[in-house]
């Protein structure tokens, strides 16, 4: 019976049928390239390359993260083409009132989505690996703006992955500076096809998302083949 493990676990793997360990189909990369002909816009790009000008803090491919742990071997954001569209408009809107967007984190491998749940289990701020992330489809981006000028980051209510509730965004600020910093990045991006979550201003999904499969594919085969 042993005998038998191993040949059914290449076939599984090779032949892309996995499910993963909590029972979620995730797109493997033969798999997303099989779809890209029919749904170019299924297209994960790289966003530094297809926005000019937009900065990254990619925050899970350094130390500085919530689980204390180096996540990504690569510094990379991407989104599906169509989300990368929308954010194109939204960074052009943002350029007239002076400020460019900055990410922390955009197309999430499945895998860190399991990571994260395994080191905190709140799904109020992680999110399930039973249905997966809106990261993991290609369809969320956790950003804030920089003054153009200067390059530093706007005052927010909290830092970005702050589990406090001052992190809401329907959360009173008294504060008027950082009151008009929230709104401005908040009525800009909904305004370009996105919406903000309920416990984190960083964090826009595209409205679309529900278009576009749960992913598990590392940078480094997006960039190697
Ligand atoms: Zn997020």
């Amino acid at each position: 019976m042993k005998k038998l493990i191993l040949p059914i676990l290449i076939f599984v793997s090779v032949c892309g049928f996995a499910q993963t360990k909590y029972g979620l189909k995730a797109t493997t990369f033969p798999e997303y390239k099989q779809t890209l002909t029919a749904s170019p816009e299924k297209e994960l790009v790289n966003l530094e390359q297809f926005i000019p000008g937009i900065v990254l803090d990619i925050r899970y491919a350094t130390t500085n993260n919530f689980t204390g742990e180096k996540i990504y071997n690569l510094a990379r954001a991407y989104s599906r083409k169509s989300v990368a569209e929308s954010l194109k408009k939204a960074q052009a809107e943002f350029k007239k009132a002076g400020v460019g967007i900055k990410i922390f984190d955009a197309y999430r491998p499945y895998k860190a989505t399991v990571k994260f749940y395994e080191v905190y289990h709140d799904t109020t701020y992680v999110a399930s690996p039973y249905r997966g992330s809106r990261h993991n489809r290609g369809c969320a981006i956790d950003m804030t703006i920089v003054d153009l000028k200067t390059g530093k980051e706007l005052q927010m209510p909290t830092e970005f992955d702050s589990f406090k509730k001052e992190a809401w965004p329907r959360t009173p600020v008294k504060d008027p500076v950082i009151k008009k910093n929230r709104d401005l990045i908040i009525s800009v991006m909904e305004r370009n096809g996105f919406k903000v979550n309920a416990s984190e201003w960083w964090h826009f999904d595209f409205v679309g998302w529900k278009n576009y499969e749960v992913m598990d594919i590392d940078y480094e085969e997006l960039e190697t083949r």
